[in-house]
């Protein structure tokens, strides 16, 4: 792969923002110390940081209480999906159905970074 602004050069990195590849003159660090390809990228990446930080920081109990809640409201639009198909407004269903797929995903995501959170946490 060869650096995405120095064509003629072998890129022995890429942004972990942007995704763009980097040859050893192109490498800025950010303030956290993973490599960038500029101090926008490095912007941006500091506040995914920070978002993921503000979800870390969150209780595993109210993670854990989100994703519940998400599983749930996905529980109740799809019965309400599928109650429209029974009733014959698929267009409904069509609509409702890939609702409830999205928060029942997300509920299992949320989930799932509650038990991390929780091993981590007794493990430290
Ligand atoms: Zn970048
Ligand atoms: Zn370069």
């Amino acid at each position: 792969m060869k650096c995405s602004t120095h064509l003629n050069a072998d890129a022995t990195a890429v942004c972990i923002h942007c995704g763009r590849a980097l040859c050893p003159s192109c490498i800025t660090k950010s303030e956290s110390g993973r490599v960038v390809c500029s101090a926008a990228c490095s912007a941006g990446l500091l506040q995914t940081e920070q978002a993921l930080q503000s979800l870390r920081s969150r209780s595993v109990s109210s993670v854990r209480a989100t994703g519940y809640l998400a599983i749930a409201s996905g529980i109740v639009f799809g019965a309400f999906g599928s109650f429209e198909f029974y009733n014959g407004i698929e267009r409904l269903g069509y609509f409702l159905l890939p609702i409830a797929f999205v928060f029942i995903v997300a509920g299992v995501v949320y989930l799932r970074i509650a038990k991390k959170k929780q091993e981590h946490d007794t493990a430290a």
